[in-house]
């Protein structure tokens, strides 16, 4: 699925090398762009390497994408620590919102700062330079979870949430200023009665305070389950959910998803009241 919209290691300046490709050429030295990126636009490519990621934009300014190859090696990191490693990012960073859009092959990308896209994490240039430094790593981190752990036959609640979990798991934020949208919502006497589904996570631009907080719903889904079974069996959870499916996935536990709907949302009040 092309994720509805699929979110920093101190690195030798020396292994970032930044240059301009000549269009239909492969990088100098970079085995790791696949063939399919070479001819992604046939002018204005731009390679950047960093220690295991390779970052491909569009028109970018020299040494512009330097950065985002940093983001992309600690992405990588982050999510080897939870999945196994090692990750080698694939970034895409086209020229425009409506590039990134037709690049992921869906209409619209509204509050999206970047996606995750079959093997690539393709940015929405606009909107992810509008985060702070930690919001791009958690996006960064968020979509890479996304391309490494994959998504067909999860719920979404388990996909988003898995993600973020990933994206939040060192990112140092109080949970209530990560979550601040569904703790507001709590402290107003409004605990979310369901898991959220598909309607809740769409990305048309019409409410992104309701978009917001059905990823920190999801998240918490996720944060509930590791904080209570530990970090690995949230991960098996995952990899059982895609295999046989996430109702069996969670008997496994001893939770159907009404027991678990019914902890989260004691876990909800307990965490954001
Ligand atoms: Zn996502």
């Amino acid at each position: 699925m092309s994720e509805q919209v699929s979110r920093r290691a101190m690195v030798a300046g020396l292994l970032l090398l930044a240059f301009a490709t000549p269009a239909g050429s492969p990088a100098p030295g970079s085995p790791l762009l696949p063939p399919e990126l070479r001819d992604l636009w046939p002018e204005g490519m731009v390679v950047a390497r960093g220690t295991r990621s390779v970052v491909v934009g569009h028109h970018a300014a020299p040494g512009s994408l330097d950065e985002m190859a940093r983001r992309a090696d600690t992405a990588g990191q982050r999510v080897a620590a939870v999945l196994g490693g090692p990750v080698r990012p694939l970034v895409v960073v086209p020229r425009t919102t409506r590039e990134a859009a037709e690049l992921a092959g869906v209409a619209r990308l509204d509050g999206l700062a970047a996606v995750a896209d079959g093997g690539r994490v393709i940015v929405v240039p606009e909107f992810f330079a509008m985060l702070n430094p930690t919001g791009k790593d958690v996006v960064l981190i968020h979509e890479l979870a996304h391309v490494v752990a994959g998504t067909d036959r999860l719920p979404v609640w388990l996909y988003e949430g898995f993600a973020d979990y990933v994206g939040y798991r060192d990112a140092g934020l109080p949970v209530k200023t990560a979550a601040a949208e569904l703790a507001a919502e709590v402290r107003a006497g409004h605990v979310p009665s369901e898991l959220p589904g598909p309607a809740a996570f769409a990305a048309d631009g019409r409410d992104p305070v309701r978009l917001a907080r059905a990823y920190q719903e999801a998240w918490l889904a996720c944060r509930f389950l590791a904080d209570r079974f530990g970090e690995e069996t949230l991960v098996g959870l995952y990899r059982d959910a895609r295999a046989i499916g996430v109702d069996q996935a969670l008997a496994s536990l001893g939770l159907s998803v009404a027991t678990l709907t019914a902890r989260w949302r004691d876990y909800v009040r307990d965490q954001l009241a």
